[in-house]
Order: structure tokens, then sequence, then C-alpha cells
């Protein structure tokens, strides 16, 4: 497979996306709801590229769009320029109090919204929460809810969630920082999503560590090489043991 990505003659083996053709040759192309252990989503519309096949020219989005032979991609035109600076505004408009999406929206030179603000949001309805996880953790704890412009994410009638194990996934793809994930003693709160959940202690310490229902989640998981103990340690307590291990065995090796 041949195609031309600005110019440059790119050959292929096997079907990629654009985005990800683009990515291996060293070309930058705006986005904010792809990630790359994530599926591909298509909803914030930056990384739209010109492509011309067989004649035709049109846009599409990168990261949804698998090159084809004979395509000829372009993905910084002065159209694309234009188009990207409105979108960009659209989303800003969505989350205007999101100084980290601000920041990733200002490498477009993109500062201010011409366009009203939506109240007390943070989100740009991505969903790279909602697929992380769905995809990612297995707990599909989060969804979209409600309609056109008032569409968000939360849990099921935004009540605290019973499968959410915590796992802050969610929080650490959100691309606005809408999400925040708190330990206050021996509580881990999501407040975002209305969700609490009881932290586990350290089985050797006592330390606070990671939400009881993940710990139980992780033990049915199969980690073939990982003692199911572990889950249980703290990362100083686990290290230790591990060092303790070691050490068993070099003196037994003696
Ligand atoms: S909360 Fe964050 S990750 Fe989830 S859809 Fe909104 S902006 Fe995207």
């Amino acid at each position: 497979m041949k195609v031309i990505i600005d110019g440059k003659d790119v050959e292929l083996q096997e079907q990629k996306t654009i985005l990800k053709v683009a990515e291996e040759i060293g070309i930058e192309i705006p986005t904010l709801c792809h990630h790359d252990g994530l599926s591909s989503y298509g909803s914030c519309r930056l990384c739209i590229v010109e492509i011309t096949n067989n004649g035709n020219t049109e846009i599409d989005t990168a990261c949804t769009r698998s090159v084809e032979d004979g395509m000829e991609i372009k993905t910084a035109t002065e159209r694309l320029t234009e188009e990207r600076k409105l979108i960009a505004e659209l989303l800003l408009a969505q989350a205007p109090e999101s100084e980290k999406l601000k920041a990733s929206l200002s490498k477009l030179g993109v500062q201010e919204s011409r366009f009203e603000a939506r109240e007390d949001s943070d989100c740009i309805v991505c969903g790279r929460c909602v697929r992380a996880c769905k995809e990612e953790v297995g707990a599909g704890a989060i969804t979209f809810v409600g309609r056109g412009y008032k569409t968000k994410v939360d849990t099921p009638f935004s009540i605290n969630s019973d499968v959410c194990i915590g796992c802050t996934a969610c929080a650490e793809v959100c691309p606005t920082g809408a999400i925040t994930v708190e330990d206050e003693e021996a509580m881990r709160y999501i407040r975002y999503f209305n969700t609490e959940l009881e932290l586990a202690e350290c089985a050797e310490c006592g330390k606070y560590i990671n939400p009881k229902r993940m710990i139980e989640k992780l033990k049915k998981e199969d980690f073939a090489y990982y003692p199911e103990e572990n889950f249980e340690l703290c990362e100083a307590c686990r290290r230790n043991k591990e060092m303790n291990k070691f050490a068993d065995k070099f003196l037994e090796a003696k």
C-alpha cells in the first residue's frame, strides 16, 4: 500500500489509521479524544485531515480513518488550520475553566472562545474516561447521559457507583482535568461521579492503599506470576518483601 502524507511517500504492509501513520513518520496531528491504549472515537474532531483519493477530496478524522492505497493526505493546510481553530473554540466553550484544556488549545493559537460558555462544565465529552473504564478496566461504571448540548458523563442515575473500583483510570486519561481523585483517611472520593470508596489498609504497615473493591477485582484476575497477597501491600512493603525473598534465596544458594 502506498500513500502520500504532506508530500512524503509512505509504503505500508498493513492497514493503520492515518493518525498512526502520520505519527510514525514524525507528523503530529492534534487530537484530544484519541488515546493510544483505547479504541478510536473521533469526537473532538481536531485531527481532521484532507484526503484525496480517486480524484475526490474530502475531510475526515485521522484517528478513525484507515489509510487506503493511493491516498494523498494533507494534515496542515490553511483550510484545516482555520477549521481546527473553530473546533478548538467550540471545545473551549464546553470547558471554559479547564487550565489543562487551555494549555492544549493554545498550541493551536486558541486562547479564547467566541461561543457561549457552558456553565459548570469541565467536560468536552471526548469519551476517554468512558472508554478507559469499559475497555481497559472492564468495569463500565460510567456512561454518557443527556442529549445534545447537555450531554455529560456520569454514573447511571448520578449516584454513588457500586461497580466503580476506584482505579483512577478515568482521571488519568481525562484531557481537561475534570475528574479528580481525593484520598482522605479511609476513603477515596471521585466527586465528579458522586462516588466514594473505602480504602484498604496495607497488611504489613497499615497505611491506606487502594480501594477494597479494586483489590477484590484484582484478586479475581489471572495474574499468573503475581502473588495474590501482594495486592494487599503498599508499594514500600511489597518492595521489602521482594528484597527479603531475594536475600533468602541468595543465602540459601551460598
Ligand atoms: S470527563 Fe474528561 S475524559 Fe470524560 S468525557 Fe469529559 S473530558 Fe473526556
